[in-house]
């Protein structure tokens, strides 16, 4: 055994001769040791953004936790070198955050997903989770988790993302205003640091690595292995969509969605900007939409938007009034109804629609796949996700509708609230500071997703450079005290600019760095700290 951990410590060394070689001789899949790299990193220089293509020296699949801390053991220990590693889930980043230029890609994908449902009742006291790979995806673990009944509490809307992958961003969706972000549905986690330590680690357990992982921009160490809290799954949702016209509406009812959990089990909104928008998002959506707005008045366009909300049909919640338990005792169409009315949409534009939690919560793959029957769904996207302080929301609205021309927007703009107290802020996840003596409503804040595909037959890369300096200046502008908003998988052109994102956290994060990964070998797409060699 030790003969062996010798034998990968001399072949690590001979591989990294290779990687700081000007010629780089590696020729073929490459075996040292237990850990085997391969040659070809085309994978691993390519993300869902295709906006960067760094391509690394070598990829590494490996079998287990302690292949990575082999190879992250071996790199912080020797002063030579300058070869940076990054974990890569699924790969759908936006800028690179999963490449390293000339360093070592490490595919997640290739830890087996080992995932293990334990029901409470079933011989497990108190809560019910699941242990899974750091590089297993969302989808897989629904598949299993629903053979037991259960599933996840909070998630993504699209599932084909690593459980690694999301909990190193936050992981929001419509569930967040009620259980948080997937980082806050975190009970333990496998981490591989950027020494090559591996430690498990909870919030009571080593909780400075624990809260420094999640939303950790993959800056502290790789997860290879997560506990993940579960509920029962309900087998089907009531799915709504319904109209505005009107932006303070849309956002009110928004609200009133959200302060009702007992009943509400997922609020979503969009910003409808043209006809486009309403054919691409209802593929996935099984009544047929009679709303065909006029984008266009007085020479000028208009915008429309969308509340989306879901409510299980699982017969057992528990509310927290009388009257909302006599809604919440109702059929789950009678419960839809009791919500509707409360609400101020277009008349007569309000849609139900009842389908499997599976498929509900699987929607995107739909989607994903009416894309790519039209060559759409590979190509680039510059994408711009925001958190806006609820304060400053109408005026960023202003400002994405300035900025953007609607006729030739491709893609949805996603706009829904979440609660800020549903966050733990010892997490490294950003969220902009709520003002002093804030008031209570300040408790809520929103995401808004600029989610646009560029389709290169008709934008160049000219166009698509001029996208992404839209972008920025949409970025800053909407950074400045005005308004206030953090970027959400922020993405910065340089260090003072990631300083200035961090904000009064930049020192903890700074002192996290210097603990975790103190050369700063990993995760080196997101450029916030460098390699020291
Ligand atoms: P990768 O792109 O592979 O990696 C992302 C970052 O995490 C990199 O820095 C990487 O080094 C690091 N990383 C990867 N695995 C690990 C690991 N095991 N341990 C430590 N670090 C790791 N986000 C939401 O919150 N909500 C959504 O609804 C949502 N929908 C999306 C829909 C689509 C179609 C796409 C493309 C993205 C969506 N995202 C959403 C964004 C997504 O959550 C992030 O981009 C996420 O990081 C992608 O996960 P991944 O597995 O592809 O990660």
């Amino acid at each position: 055994m030790e003969f062996a951990l010798f034998c990968a410590r001399v072949n690590v060394l001979l591989l990294l001769l290779a990687l700081c070689s000007p010629c780089k001789f590696i020729q073929s899949p490459m075996d040292f040791g237990p850990l085997s790299f391969l040659q070809n990193t085309s994978t691993a220089s390519v993300d869902f953004g295709r906006i960067l293509f760094n391509s690394p020296s070598a990829v590494l699949r490996p079998q287990s936790s302690e292949d990575i801390s082999l190879l992250l053991g071996f790199l912080s220990s020797s002063s030579f070198s300058r070869v940076t590693v990054a974990a890569r889930g699924a790969g759908h980043s936006i800028h690179g955050q999963a490449q390293a230029l000339d360093g070592i890609v490490v595919e997640m994908d290739a830890l087996p997903s080992n995932i293990e449902i334990y029901k409470k009742g079933e011989g497990v006291v108190g809560v019910s989770y699941a242990d899974v790979s750091g590089g297993a995806l969302w989808i897989e673990l629904l598949h299993e988790s629903l053979k037991r009944g259960l599933a996840p509490r909070s998630w993504t809307d699209y599932l084909y993302l690593s459980v690694g992958g999301t909990l190193s961003v936050g992981g929001v969706s419509g569930q967040t205003f009620k259980y948080g972000p997937q980082v806050s549905n975190v009970l333990q986690l496998d981490v591989v640091t950027g020494k090559g330590k591996l430690v498990t680690c909870t919030p009571t357990k080593s909780p400075e690595l624990f809260f420094a992982v999640l939303g950790g921009l993959g800056q502290f160490g790789i997860i290879t292995r997560a506990r993940i809290l579960l509920q029962d799954a309900p087998e089907k949702v009531k799915w709504v969509r319904a109209f505005y016209d009107d932006f303070d509406a849309f956002t009110r009812d928004q609200e009133l969605l959200i302060s009702m959990p007992e009943l509400v089990d997922y609020v979503e909104g969009f910003v409808v900007l043209n006809e486009q928008f309403l054919h691409s998002s209802s593929t996935a959506f099984p009544t047929h939409l009679h709303f065909t707005p006029e984008f266009h008045s007085n020479g000028s366009s208009r915008a429309f938007y969308c509340i989306e909300f879901a409510v299980h049909d699982d017969g057992s919640k528990n509310a927290s009034t009388e009257e909302l338990q006599t809604i919440v005792n109702k059929a789950g169409h009678q419960v839809v109804e009791e919500i509707a009315r409360r609400l101020s949409h277009l008349p007569s534009h309000l849609y139900r629609a009842e389908v499997s939690y599976y498929d509900f919560l699987n929607r995107v793959r739909m989607e994903e796949m009416s894309l790519r029957g039209v060559g759409l769904w590979e190509v680039p996207h510059p994408w711009l996700n925001m958190f806006v302080p609820k304060s400053g929301l109408k005026a960023f609205r202003d400002l994405l509708l300035e900025s953007i021309s609607p006729d030739e927007f491709a893609g949805p703009v996603l706009l829904y609230p979440l609660l800020r107290d549903k966050w733990d802020t010892n997490t490294s996840a950003v969220l902009p500071e709520a003002a002093e003596g804030a008031a209570e409503d300040e408790r809520v804040l929103y995401i808004v997703g600029v989610l646009r595909s560029a389709n290169p037959a008709s934008c160049t890369a000219e166009c698509l450079r001029d996208l992404l300096r839209r972008n920025r200046g949409i970025a800053e502008a909407a950074s400045a005290p005005g308004i206030g908003a953090k970027q959400y998988i922020p993405h910065h052109p340089s260090p003072s600019h990631w300083r200035e994102h961090f904000g009064r956290r930049w020192e903890r994060l700074a002192a996290r760095k210097a603990r975790f990964d103190p050369l700063g070998i990993l995760a080196p797409g997101h450029g916030i700290f460098p390699r020291i060699s």
